[in-house]
């Protein structure tokens, strides 16, 4: 029989899940705060994932994706052990704000210390609790407020177990990022523990697509990692996804009043206006032109900008055409409504 799970002083038996509650620092009216973790713990041996979200407190598609993930039947069928945590930094859920209370970023934070601040300390658990148990994890993000990003994987995909499992999340976009960064991803690989960063949508907004798109490429990394049986759907047709060489932000030329032209994940050519910004107080519109050529990943939301800001994340691709037709079929194949009609939340999603 395989050995219990220990996590927070709880003991989590094998073929068992539970919600175990890491204490935090009390806010400070005295109320008391906990980080709530589901741990799914399989019958079987296997392999040990962490999924996250809200380490932003303001980025909730995340949370919704575990939520769903939860109450997958399939998942009766584990092997190994999912570590759910919805919430991770609750300080800034409760303001709704991407920061914790001394402003610190907690994804610049880790890996975090005992005797440090806050972030540090809220990292710091996380580290010893959560990622030095597991063997992989999956980060999930949104773009930050007022900004929408296509759904895209982010991981360094020079290593090859994180390449595999990148693919196995099945979106059409992944970038390459190795950072230094102080990010949970960067403390995770520091550990040999490969990591996955997602992001889709924008922070205090649910995107459905973001959603479904998350939940699908969980499942499709754990079918990846043998901690669920592979997919017997026949809709599997699952392509391969294309790596962005680079990319770029385009920046507001002017202050004024921001228009889009080109939409989140459409195909661009360099020199193509896909924007423009009217200036109220001079009567002048100033056009907004692709600085590169390829498809737009990420694009703010606000209509009002000042000179400076990013206003469209563009990546550059080998075959920007097939891209392009990917991010179509998947906005198509996954859009509310569409195909799916109301999808049981014990059904398994489909995979595309
Ligand atoms: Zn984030």
């Amino acid at each position: 029989m395989r050995e219990s799970f220990v996590i927070g002083g709880q003991t989590v038996a094998p073929r068992s899940r539970a919600l175990v509650e890491l204490p935090l620092p009390q806010l400070y009216t005295h109320s008391s705060l906990t980080l709530p973790v589901h741990v799914l713990h399989g019958a079987r041996e296997g392999s040990r994932l962490f999924v996250s979200a809200a380490l932003h407190g303001d980025e909730l598609n995340g949370t919704e994706i575990i939520r769903r993930l939860l109450k997958l039947s399939v998942l009766k069928q584990l092997r190994g052990t999912l570590i759910a945590a919805p919430i991770v930094n609750v300080y800034g859920l409760l303001h709704q704000s991407r920061y914790l209370p001394d402003r610190r970023d907690l994804n610049r934070s880790f890996p975090g210390s005992e005797k440090g601040s806050l972030a540090a300390r809220l990292a710091n658990l996380f580290m010893q609790e959560i990622v030095a148990k597991c063997s992989h994890g999956i980060d999930l993000h949104t773009g930050a407020i007022h900004r929408n990003n296509l759904p895209q994987i982010r991981a360094n995909l020079d290593d090859e177990e994180t390449r595999r499992l990148a693919e196995a999340f099945g979106v059409p976009v992944l970038l390459n990022s190795n950072l230094r960064d102080g990010s949970l991803r960067e403390a995770a690989a520091e550990r040999g523990i490969p990591m996955l960063l997602y992001e889709a949508g924008e922070a205090l907004r649910f995107n459905e697509i973001a959603i479904r798109v998350g939940l699908q490429g969980v499942v499709g990394v754990m079918r990846a990692m043998e901690m669920l049986p592979k997919s017997k759907s026949r809709r599997t047709t699952r392509q391969e996804p294309f790596l962005a060489r680079s990319s770029t932000w385009v920046r507001a030329s002017s202050s004024g009043l921001f228009r889009k032209v080109a939409s989140l994940g459409s195909r661009v050519k360099k020199g193509d206006v896909i924007g423009l910004i009217d200036a109220p107080f001079s009567g002048r519109e100033m056009e907004v032109g692709a600085v590169a050529s390829g498809i737009i990943v990420g694009c703010a939301e606000l209509p009002l900008v000042h000179e400076g800001e990013a206003l469209f994340h563009i990546a550059r691709f080998e075959d920007v055409k097939e891209v392009a037709q990917q991010v179509e079929s998947m906005q198509t194949l996954l859009s509310p409504g569409e195909t799916l009609g109301t999808m049981e939340e014990n059904e398994e999603p489909p995979i595309v």
